[in-house]
């Protein structure tokens, strides 16, 4: 997916030149990979674009800093408030908000204590992660021969840019070998999720994802559908997923900022239910996109318009996406 260039790049409290968001190559962040980011959408509409659960998503980042002592001198609000003056700068209408918080340059050890922290938010446009048509008619996985991160070693939930090493194996690996995608197992050999993605299986009408403690990233994506599926009645649990169980499902998909609401039609070639988009995901796309669109209700107030002052949870009315 290659990068489209937009014009401004907040730092620090202040907007810069795109060209010029540049780091030293001796940042501790480059030799030791100390950073926390975020992936958050911005969503067309009517009154111009809204963000998807920004202050959950913001609140994530400064959990992450603070997992790793990271202390940065924003709050949520205030990181929020900076990504939606980021997103109408570029006087962008729909895109993809990617905070960044990072240590610096000045102390070379281990020890990043003397590391300025840096703060970044940048934005662009970026479409359908696995492809459009993957919504519709779902995505091909495997299981990854690596697997997620041990507990107690890099912590899954903070979204630290270090775990992303481990993430570009997984995800490597599975399009070295013709997948879309792979699906990691945590170290007890049980379903963890994917490389950027929540995994979530339906059997018997019951709607499963693994917990927290199965080295998964807290994805607000994830929230957000087992509150649907809460909203809907669809019973929905959160436990820990035995590999063949993923095989034998009704229906599988994967949940992610990105990726979005994504079917899953194989895993390890095996054709997972019918081999297309199943009902419960079918139904839980339209909910969650009924949201994004307008056409039902933001009743959980997911969306805040860009234009709008922070905190004021402005609704955003009838959007068009
Ligand atoms: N797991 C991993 C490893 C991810 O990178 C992501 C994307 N941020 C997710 C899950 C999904 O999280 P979210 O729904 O908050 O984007």
């Amino acid at each position: 997916m290659s990068l489209k260039k937009t014009e401004k790049i907040w730092h620090n409290g202040k907007l810069i030149n795109w060209d010029d968001a540049k780091i030293h190559v001796l940042s501790h962040v480059v030799s030791y990979g100390s950073s926390v980011f975020e992936g958050i959408r911005c969503y067309e509409t009517k009154q111009g674009p809204a963000s998807f659960r920004m202050r959950d998503h913001m609140q994530r980042l400064v959990n992450s800093g603070r997992i790793y002592r990271m202390e940065n001198p924003y709050s949520a609000g205030d990181l929020s408030a900076a990504a939606h003056e980021v997103v109408r700068a570029n006087r962008m209408n729909s895109c993809y908000v990617r905070p960044i918080v990072l240590r610096g340059y000045g102390d070379i050890g281990v020890n990043p204590v003397n590391c300025p922290i840096d703060v970044y938010i940048a934005c662009w446009e970026w479409g359908a992660y696995l492809g459009k048509e993957a919504l519709e008619q779902g995505v091909d996985m495997c299981i990854s021969s690596w697997s997620r991160m041990a507990p107690n070693t890099l912590p899954a939930m903070a979204k630290a840019g270090a775990n992303y090493m481990n993430s570009q194996l997984i995800n490597m690996e599975a399009k070295t070998n013709g997948y879309s995608e792979g699906i990691a197992l945590d170290v007890n050999g049980y379903v963890s999720e994917g490389s950027g993605e929540n995994i979530f299986v339906v059997q018997n009408g019951i709607v499963y994802t693994p917990p927290l403690a199965c080295s998964v990233l807290p994805g607000i994506t994830r929230n957000s559908i087992i509150t649907i599926c809460e909203d809907l009645r669809i019973p929905v649990r959160e436990e820990m997923i035995p590999r063949e169980m993923l095989y034998i499902a009704d229906e599988v998909f994967c949940t992610g900022t990105a990726a979005e609401l994504t079917p899953l039609r194989s895993i390890d070639r095996i054709t997972i239910g019918a081999g297309k988009r199943g009902p419960v995901t079918k139904g839980l796309q339209d909910e969650f996109f009924a949201v994004l669109t307008g056409a039902k209700p933001d009743v959980h107030s997911w969306l805040t318009a860009v234009n709008a002052p922070v905190g004021a949870a402005a609704p955003v009315g009838i959007p068009v996406r």
